[in-house]
């Protein structure tokens, strides 16, 4: 089977689906493997890297299996002919899917998004490599945009106090947000409406938010929250909010819009100087007066939303992800060839078209 990794063609994507030491390995096993020319500059891997490790540079567009990053446009999804299977984040349950695109192609997709979270899977688990990215950038944004030191410091000037972190919603890219404030010297706390990831907030050194609201869902997601619950939270969070120098919204409820947890009074409350940092901007936003893509300030309150943080960070996100990538590859191959066994869970959750239908 012949895997083709393309250059990736989004305003600001530098990410790239495979990277060389990956390439090796899957050659190993039987691949081969074709680059289109630049795939991975933005990841600052040249050319010549990826020919090292055994792949050729070409034409990867008409490879049997085509890897790539962000969603494909319609002009890349006009590059694929009937019967290639392509993976990567294909945004099935987003507003402006190409889902549709790819099955009338007669393309094959595999949704990294749709890889089910059982332990076997964690390997392939590219939500969650990104999200690690995205939650650790996040915290340094903040930083960087606070009047303020996140650690403590005891000075021949004067002691300063640590930054105060509020992190709401603690899936990976939340407890990967509070892990890194607390690395930087910052007090952390972290709320979120299952009550499970208490437990996970505490382990790493973070203290728990507790509004007393319950909305664990299947899959070890969130469920919407009803008006009144979302009404009590708003209120609830108003006051919360307000002794926070630092806030990180990264609340996401699957195929849905981003829960509005921060209202415009919420940040009327908070101290003029503070940062927050809304990581819900692409489904938009936690906060009501986030404006997705850009940095504001309301209130004497700096609102920054930056969209696809993990392309912000292209050498290790790649790396990550091109791990998550050949996992999946790998469960898909058989003696060198490409068979995925449609009575596998993770290859059956995956796959979004086959034979030109939806599934
Ligand atoms: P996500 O990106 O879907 O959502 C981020 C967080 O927002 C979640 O913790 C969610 O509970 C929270 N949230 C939603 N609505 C909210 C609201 N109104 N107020 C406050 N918080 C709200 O989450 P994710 O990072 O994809 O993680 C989802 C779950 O999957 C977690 O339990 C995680 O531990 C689990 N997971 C399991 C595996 C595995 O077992 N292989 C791998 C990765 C993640």
């Amino acid at each position: 089977v012949v895997v083709g990794v393309v250059r990736e063609s989004n305003d600001g994507e530098r990410r790239v689906a495979l990277v060389p030491k990956v390439v090796a390995s899957l050659i190993k096993n039987g691949v081969d493997v074709v680059v289109e020319a630049g795939a991975g500059i933005g990841a600052l891997i040249p050319d010549e890297s990826f020919v090292e490790a055994g792949a050729s540079i070409g034409d990867a567009w008409s490879a049997n299996v085509v890897v790539k990053v962000a969603p494909p446009s319609d002009a890349e999804i006009a590059k694929l002919t009937s019967g290639q299977t392509l993976i990567g984040f294909l945004a099935p349950r987003n507003a402006d899917t190409k889902i549709g695109a790819l099955k009338d192609a007669g393309v094959q997709g595999f949704a990294v998004e749709a890889i089910p979270r059982i332990s076997r899977a964690q390997v392939m688990d590219a939500l969650s490599s990104q999200a690690n990215v995205a939650g650790y950038k996040a915290v340094l944004l903040a930083a960087s945009e606070s009047t303020r030191f996140f650690p403590m410091l005891t000075t021949a000037a004067g002691t300063v106090k640590p930054a105060t972190v509020l992190i709401l919603g603690v899936g990976v890219a939340g407890l990967q947000a509070l892990a890194t404030a607390k690395r930087l010297g910052g007090r952390p706390t972290g709320y979120d409406v299952r009550p499970e990831v208490a437990d996970q907030v505490r382990s790493v050194g973070a203290q728990w938010l507790d509004l007393g609201i319950d909305a664990a869902g299947e899959g070890g997601y969130a469920r919407e929250l009803t008006d009144d619950e979302r009404a009590a939270q708003q209120q609830a969070l108003e006051k919360a909010i307000q002794g926070f120098d630092v806030v990180i919204t990264t609340a996401l409820v699957p195929g849905r819009p981003a829960p509005r947890l921060v209202t415009a009074a919420a940040v009327e409350g908070m101290k003029p100087g503070s940062v927050i940092i809304d990581m819900a901007g692409e489904t938009g936003g936690n906060c009501e007066l986030t404006e997705p893509g850009q940095t504001v300030v309301k209130h004497g309150v700096t609102i920054a939303s930056p969209l696809n943080l993990p392309a912000t960070m292209p050498e290790h996100a790649s790396e990550l992800y091109a791990k998550n990538v050949s996992a999946l590859l790998e469960l898909m191959l058989k003696d060198g060839a490409f068979a995925p066994d449609f009575t596998d869970q993770v290859v059956a959750d995956s796959c979004v078209t086959r034979d030109k239908e939806t599934v």
